[in-house]
């Protein structure tokens, strides 16, 4: 490390942090930066859940307002961002000149609704989207999508570097939430799959993890085809050699009637049974699945 990153990186490390909000996630986090060497602040709704933190070195707060007062960098982690809405009321214009960085999982439209609030009372706002589950908090493949405002941003971003990765994503402040929410989508329709995948086998008493060693290569290797697929989006050509909407409609009413046949719920998968028809009858036979991104977007 090169002497000035050597300095601002213990300059970094020396930056007070306050976390407001200690449940799973918040409590990881406060961990992060106290690991990393930051002087840790820590207010929870419910007082108890300070307790470990305290014991590693982090100062507990009595009130919201206190937590706030101790740190220019404020990272706030509450189950939703209606909470932080209601905290908001409370620290009103405490957090004057504050730089408030909300990684509540929340809609783009509340990020710039917080982002607005805290801006009218004289604090700086940053919204994130936590690609991690607690446990990987500061481990390599943990991440943070963070938009709003970027000279606030820039200004803490060495700061919280202590929790994983850092991307930025734009000074709307709804766009942070936007990208979290499009990858957690895609881990759901995967997720989607599975249990379904999982429910259609067990009603012939094959095990699911037995079966679980087909399904991971099979979902692994037909992730390879996304590329092509968001090449065809971007560019509006959605015409494929490959599998086209046509085909895929002509066998997808097999799946629905296996679910039914073998007392499977259909409820997931009806409604794509109905996106695949229609876009046949709107003309879409020769393209390829690309063309219902789309279809959706209407
Ligand atoms: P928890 O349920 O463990 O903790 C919820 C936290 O919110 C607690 O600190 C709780 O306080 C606080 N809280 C709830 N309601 C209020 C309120 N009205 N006023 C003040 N505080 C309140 O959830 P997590 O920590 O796991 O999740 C926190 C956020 O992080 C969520 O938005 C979640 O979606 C997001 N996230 C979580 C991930 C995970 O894997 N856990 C992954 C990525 C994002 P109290 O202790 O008093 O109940």
């Amino acid at each position: 490390m090169s002497a000035t990153a050597s300095s601002t990186a213990q300059a970094a490390a020396s930056a007070p942090v306050s976390v407001l909000g200690l449940g799973m996630m918040g409590t990881a986090l406060a961990g992060a930066f106290l690991n990393a060497g930051h002087p840790v602040t820590v207010w929870n709704r419910s007082p108890a859940r300070t307790g470990p933190l305290v014991a590693q070195g982090a100062l507990p707060a009595d009130t919201p307002v206190a937590g706030v007062a101790a740190s220019p960098l404020v990272v706030l982690c509450l189950l939703t961002n209606d909470n932080v809405d209601e905290l908001f009321t409370v620290l009103g214009d405490s957090v004057a000149g504050k730089t408030l960085v909300n990684l509540t999982n929340g809609t783009p439209e509340q990020a710039r609704t917080l982002s607005a609030r805290a801006e009218s009372v004289g604090a700086r706002y940053v919204d994130g989207g936590i690609m991690a589950v607690p446990q990987m908090i500061a481990g390599p493949d943990a991440y943070v999508f963070y938009s709003g405002d970027e000279q606030a941003y820039e200004t803490h971003r060495a700061t919280l570097a202590a929790l994983g990765g850092t991307r930025w994503t734009g000074a709307d402040p709804g766009l942070a939430a936007l990208y979290d929410l499009g990858l957690l989508t895609g881990m759901y329709g995967m997720f989607i799959g599975v249990v379904q995948a999982l429910a259609l086998v067990r009603t012939e008493k094959i095990g699911a993890e037995e079966y679980a060693e087909l399904l991971v290569p099979w979902v692994t290797a037909m992730l390879g085809g996304v590329p092509e697929i968001a090449r065809a989006v971007d560019s509006g050509q959605h015409l494929t050699d490959v599998s086209s909407l046509a085909v895929n409609q002509s066998a997808f009413p097999n799946f629905v009637a296996t679910y039914k046949a073998q007392g499977v719920s259909p409820e997931l998968f009806e409604p794509f049974q109905v996106l695949l028809d229609r876009s046949i009858a709107e003309g879409h036979a020769a393209d390829g699945l690309s063309r219902l991104a789309e279809m959706l977007a209407r």
